[in-house]
This record gives C-alpha cells, structure tokens and sequence, in this order.
C-alpha cells in the first residue's frame, strides 16, 4: 500500500514543430490533454505496476479538477483530493519536434492541502510507503513525520524548488530521496554556516540522482555502496514526466522485493517509456518492462 502526496494537474500539452521566438508565431501540430502533477504521476504508474496507490493533494471546484479525479480513479488510484476555491493547477507544455519542452504553470490550488487535511485512514499502520514531492518545507516534514510514525517508509522527491527553499527536516526523515542531476547539485551547495543538504540526510538513507538519458546512480548511504545504470535507449517526444515514471518504476521494484541493482534498471525502463510518449503519464505494465530488461 502506497500513499502519494502532492501535485496534481490538469496538463495542456500542445506539439509544435519548433518552439516560438519572442513576437513569434507557430502552428499547432496537436493538442493533447491529460493529467499531470508529480505526486499523482507517481501514483497513477503505480497503480499499473499494480501497487494500492493513492493520493493526497488538492484541487479547484472546477472542471480540470473534476478531470483530473476521474482519470486517476480510471486508473486504479484511491484519492484523497482536497477541493478548495481556487483553480485546479493546469500546466501548459509546448513541445517542439527534438523534445525541448517549454512550460507555463498556473498556480493552481496544489499548495491549498495541510497535513492536517489528510484523513487518518489514508495513512494508516498497513500503508508501506508514503512518497512525497512538491510540498512547501513545513508541509513535507509534517507528512514525513506522520509516515514515519505509521511506520512506513518515507520517499522524497523535492522537485524543482530543491535549490531555493531549506528541506532539510524533510531530509532527515526520508529513507529514499530522488532529485534529477540539477537538484543533486543544490544538495552539495553551502550555506552560510558551511551546511549542505547532503549533510541533513539520514545516515541509513538511499539517494538517487538521474541524469535524463544517460541513466541514473543510487547511491546507499548506510553501507557507502554506490549502484549506476547507464539507462535505456528511447526515441525521445517529451521527457516530461521521465523523472515520475523512474520513481514509481523504482519504489514498485523495492516494494516487490527487488534488490537495488534491479530496481535501478526497472526505474530507468520506466523513465525511457515516459520519455518516449507525450504527456506525463504512461502506462507501464510489468511486461512491457521486463521487455526492454531483457532486450
Ligand atoms: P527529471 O524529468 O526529473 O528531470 P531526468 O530527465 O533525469 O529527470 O529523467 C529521469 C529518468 O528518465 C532518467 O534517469 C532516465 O532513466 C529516463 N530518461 C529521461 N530522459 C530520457 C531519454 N531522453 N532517453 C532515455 N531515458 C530517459
């Protein structure tokens, strides 16, 4: 059983031939929508993997919302969504023919949920894992303890915000933390007092950086053993999503009893998938995966 925390979307992705210069004009080649946002992109592959996902997050009253609850159920995620006055996040993505993504975020309501909006059963003592990504600082170490103190293990994806804002609670809480290699950089940087991220990692954590085509590294803490995968080959449309994909393919490897070495292979399978279909979301299946393990 898995709990995903954090930002749901509603995303507008439109496929162009080359992105638009300032004052430019370009034609649409298609427009595709589809749900989005990290943590419901994490739990949406679990769910095909076949995990018992669900997710906590926020939403608008309004009809992107309504959209992006139905597909998640659609796609076997239990959901906790929180419905607030504002407007559903919705994401527009301009994607050109080489797979250069330009993005443009709305707001959007995914920072509207407290911890305290999580209902008690949805973390509950048979819940296995709570993965969390996104969240304001205070947010994610409050979630993180509740895990902590449920008794699962707690997965963290900081996301973009990594190099601006101090996630260090969070760091101390969390058994497995993802960041992409521009975020693994923020973990070394220092502050004034000479203090890094790196350094607010539990000693028995696992890190995992991925470094988009070029695959992915683990590196575990507790026994200094460090694990590489050089990735898989896609035919790269809209690497969006990739990340996501790789922690679900990674988290659903560990919770079915994989080593990391495994783990790791399957992750990289699953982000190469992603990278290779627009959109977010992609679905995966544990033989269209364990396809490309042994091709
Ligand atoms: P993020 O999307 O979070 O920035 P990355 O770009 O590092 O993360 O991608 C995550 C993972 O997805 C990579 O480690 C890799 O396994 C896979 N991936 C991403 N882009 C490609 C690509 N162009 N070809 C093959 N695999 C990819």
């Amino acid at each position: 059983r898995v709990l995903c925390a954090g930002h749901v979307n509603w995303d507008v992705t439109l496929i162009v031939d080359r992105l638009p210069a300032p004052d430019g004009e370009v034609k649409i080649e298609r427009r595709h929508q589809a749900g989005g946002g990290s943590a419901a992109n994490v739990a949406a592959v679990l769910a095909g993997l076949g995990a018992d996902a669900a997710l906590f997050g926020s939403v608008g009253d309004d009809e992107p919302g309504v959209l992006a609850g139905r597909e998640l159920s659609a796609a076997g995620v239990r959901t906790h969504l929180v419905e607030t006055d504002g407007e559903t996040a919705v994401k527009y993505l301009v994607v050109d023919a080489d797979g250069e993504v330009m993005v443009l975020s709305g707001e959007g309501a995914n920072e509207a949920f407290t911890p305290e909006d999580l209902p008690r059963e949805a973390l509950a003592a048979d819940t296995d894992l709570l993965h969390l990504t996104n969240q304001p600082p205070a947010v994610a170490a409050a979630l993180a303890e509740r895990g902590r103190e449920a008794g699962a293990t707690v997965s963290f994806a900081p996301g973009r915000q990594f190099a601006e804002r101090d996630f260090s609670a969070t760091l101390a809480l969390a058994d497995v933390v993802f960041c992409n290699r521009r975020e693994a950089a923020a973990l070394i940087d220092e502050d004034e007092d000479g203090n890094t991220a790196y350094g607010a990692l539990r000693e028995d954590a696992t890190l995992v950086v991925t470094h988009g085509a070029a695959g992915s590294e683990v590196h575990d803490r507790a026994t200094g053993r460090t694990v590489t995968h050089d990735g898989f080959d896609a035919d790269a449309v809209d690497t969006t999503g990739a990340g996501d994909a790789f922690a679900a393919g990674f988290l659903a490897a560990r919770l079915d009893g994989a080593d990391v070495d495994r783990s790791l292979a399957v992750a990289n399978a699953c982000g190469a998938f992603a990278a290779g279909e627009v959109g977010a979301r992609v679905e995966l299946t544990w033989d269209r995966i364990e396809t490309t393990l042994d091709g």
